[in-house]
């Protein structure tokens, strides 16, 4: 496996595999790589295509008052994982590389910003889709690959990729659990045990929502606050959202009729978890 921190070597790198006629496929990360990350690498992989995974703590898509400082980080263990996978390319650039003097050029995608953790999250997605245009225009992807664990990411970045006639492929990945249940999450190291525990709740929670909606159940306010009584009456998680949104634009749903996203983010202790479901519901005849 090839690695780099710096933008000009890896530039030429690319170059020479896109010489050769090889597509290739990135997949951007924040590191501390787990299953989930892993998925979407054996994704990449099996295009054939020359795979880069990109590792960056991204400055620009933390808050103030968020764990930008205290993310958990582990680049050489990292490295080993994805060595073994077959990766071809690590980019790792420090916060220099990246942003060598202050940002004063944004990449923003509006409106579908301001929903969900865009709500409470003010600028997170344009630090998100600032990073991925950066990281787009030093990779020059034929390919990227997105969890779906992330689904207003993936649908931001899609939107980013239509609406600029960016020339690559966005694939999304459904989501990765762990056998109980729990989505795979860098963040799921500072839960205790306790916590660990009660977070089942979430997957638990969307998980009888699809039933209640496939039972007949149609009214969006109703499995909100379905979820909603189930996480508090069954745990200590702090409620950031739950809302049930139309999933191919995250417009506002209040009957339940084509493909619904149930998308939520609880908080156990300083720990923030996002979890979500895409429902497909067949149209009434
Ligand atoms: P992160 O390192 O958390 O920024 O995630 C990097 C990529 O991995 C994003 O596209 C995430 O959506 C994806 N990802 C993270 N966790 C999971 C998971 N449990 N299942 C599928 N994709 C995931």
């Amino acid at each position: 496996m090839q690695r780099t921190a710096n933008i000009s070597e890896l530039r030429k790198i690319i170059e020479e595999e896109k010489k050769l006629g090889r597509a290739v496929a990135l997949v951007p990360t924040m590191g501390y790589l787990h299953r989930g990350h892993l998925t979407l690498i054996e994704n990449a992989k099996k295009t054939g295509a020359f795979v880069v995974v990109s590792i960056f703590v991204n400055p620009l898509q933390f808050g103030p008052n968020e764990d930008y400082a205290r993310y958990p980080r582990d680049l050489e263990r990292d490295a080993r994982l994805i060595e073994e996978v077959g990766v071809d390319l690590l980019f790792q650039p420090t916060v220099e590389e990246m942003y060598p003097h202050p940002m004063v050029t944004f990449v923003e995608v509006s409106q579908l910003d301001k929903v969900l953790c865009g709500a409470n999250r003010p600028g997170h997605f344009r630090g998100v889709t600032t990073v991925v245009s950066k990281l787009f225009h030093i990779v020059q992807p034929d390919l990227a690959f997105f969890g779906q664990k992330d689904y207003q990411q993936y649908l931001i970045i899609r939107r980013m990729v239509s609406d600029l006639n960016l020339p690559i492929e966005v694939r999304g990945v459904p989501i990765v659990r762990e056998e109980d249940g729990l989505a795979l999450s860098s963040r799921n190291v500072f839960l205790s045990p306790d916590q660990r525990q009660e977070a089942l709740i979430l997957s638990q929670s969307l998980r009888e929502a699809e039933t209640l909606i496939q039972k007949g159940e149609r009214s969006a306010r109703g499995i909100e606050d379905f979820v909603r009584n189930k996480i508090t009456q069954e745990s200590q998680g702090v409620i950031d959202y739950i809302e049930v949104r139309n999933a191919d634009d995250l417009s506002d749903v209040v009957e339940i009729k084509g493909p619904v996203l149930i998308a939520l983010a609880v908080k156990f202790g300083p720990t923030r978890l996002i979890d979500n479901k895409v429902v497909e519901v067949e149209p009434d005849v």
